[in-house]
């Protein structure tokens, strides 16, 4: 498409952006389980008019907008007062969990080669399940990646000695998810953090999709293991607002335990020709209307309002999980939270998947072991039932050598 020579009015471009709506996933009627959180129209309204009402402020110039600094400020405090913050503790927001990831790692490798005396390359050691953002970062930065097998124990669960042998005098980080994404399944982070401890090692908490789930899911009685700056060793957690914080997207926090270890991550340019210019984070420019949108639906819903949301999401796993089992499928490991993961013993996983895509129902998979994977929101309450329903005839096309073509589940 080239520039167009005019332009067009309003009117006919709204049509036409609703109209290319057709073909995406029906994410507004429940049938994603993937990319979207869809916690009513109530939240989704919260999103849209906070977002609006800051949609051209920008974060980048706190002494202008002294609004969205004292809300990035108060979404910062929110955050730690849900995950064990002591005193000392600080973060900031930034644009996602990958860019969160990307920043705790950068601080850490500054950390150790300021304090540490750290020298060549850094790597980081984290479990096999853990998010390919890291992988990205270390790209970045020329960080060696060293990715260790889980525990062989049917837990999907990073294995904490194995992961210790793997660290030495260069490794910045270790890793912890909580959840992690494949299997939806808490590390065992308080081991990680002794190893740690005792490693002098550096211990991150991938909690972007957990981080504003597990503290509400343990406020109801889910036995959610320890997991944030509750356990000692760990020195940062990203936590992502756009997933289970339920913000509008663009939004996620990355916390650390003490003001000394979050002062190696803004990065304070002079030596250029215009203004000095210091950012917290990877972003220059950084969207207000992410920034109020966060801070408005965490103070819509407060504690009460996320430990209902969060308590719909795990009461529609359990009923999930009970109609996988009366189906004959079995889950991985056992999850807590909103995610879960699931696979035939006798039938292809991926086929099934094949015969629900066909169905319009646009999940994930899991490739290790290959499983069929759901990522819940509050929405999900009322389809469920309905899935289940098409997983049962999905199944028996399968059991019967009748299914479709195969369709290629990807991540993107
Ligand atoms: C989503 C996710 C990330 C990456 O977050 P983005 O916002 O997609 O960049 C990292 N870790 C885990 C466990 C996640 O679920």
């Amino acid at each position: 498409m080239k520039m167009p020579d005019s332009g067009t009015g309003w009117a006919e471009l709204r049509e036409t952006l609703i109209a290319r709506r057709q073909g995406d996933a029906k994410w507004r009627e429940g049938k994603t389980a993937v990319y979207v959180f869809n916690a009513g129209p109530d939240v989704a309204e919260v999103q849209h008019e906070a977002y609006s009402m800051y949609m051209s402020e920008n974060g980048l110039g706190p002494l202008a907008f002294p609004s969205l600094a004292q809300m990035e400020k108060e979404v910062i405090e929110m955050a730690l007062s849900i995950l064990h913050g002591p005193g000392d503790a600080t973060g900031a927001m930034t644009s996602g969990g990958t860019d969160s990831i990307t920043m705790a790692m950068k601080a850490a490798r500054d950390f150790a080669r300021a304090e540490k005396g750290l020298k060549g390359t850094a790597n980081i050691v984290l479990p096999q399940s853990a998010h390919p953002a890291f992988d990205k970062a270390a790209h970045l930065m020329d960080i060696e990646v060293r990715r260790i097998a889980l525990k062989q124990d049917g837990r999907y669960e990073a294995d904490p000695d194995a992961m210790g042998e793997a660290c030495d005098a260069s490794t910045i980080m270790m890793v912890g998810s909580a959840p992690n994404f494949p299997h939806g399944i808490i590390d065992p982070i308080a081991e990680l953090g002794e190893i740690a401890l005792a490693k002098e090692v550096w211990l991150h908490t991938d909690a972007c999709v957990g981080g504003y789930f597990a503290p509400f899911a343990r406020m109801n009685g889910v036995p959610v293991p320890p997991f944030d700056f509750e356990v000692p060793g760990v020195q940062s957690i990203s936590a992502d607002l756009h997933k289970y914080g339920y913000a509008a997207k663009g939004a996620s926090t990355v916390l650390f335990r003490s003001k000394g270890l979050y002062s190696h991550m803004p990065f304070d340019a002079r030596n250029w020709s215009g203004a000095p210019m210091t950012t917290p984070t990877l972003a220059g420019t950084r969207p207000g209307g992410a920034i109020a949108a966060a801070w408005a639906v965490m103070n819509f819903l407060g504690v009460e309002g996320y430990c209902e949301k969060q308590g719909l999401v795990c009461e529609t796993r359990e009923r999930a999980e009970r109609g996988f089992e009366a189906l004959g499928f079995e889950v991985l490991g056992k999850p807590l939270l909103g995610l879960v993961a699931f696979r035939h013993p006798e039938h292809d996983s991926f086929a099934i998947y094949g015969e629900m895509y066909r169905k319009g129902w646009f999940t994930s998979i899991t490739v290790d072991p290959p499983s069929l994977h759901l990522m819940l929101s509050p929405k999900h309450a009322e389809v469920i039932d309905e899935y289940m329903e098409d997983l049962r005839i999905s199944l028996e096309t399968v059991a019967a050598g009748k299914q479709g073509e195969k369709v290629e589940a990807r991540y993107n």
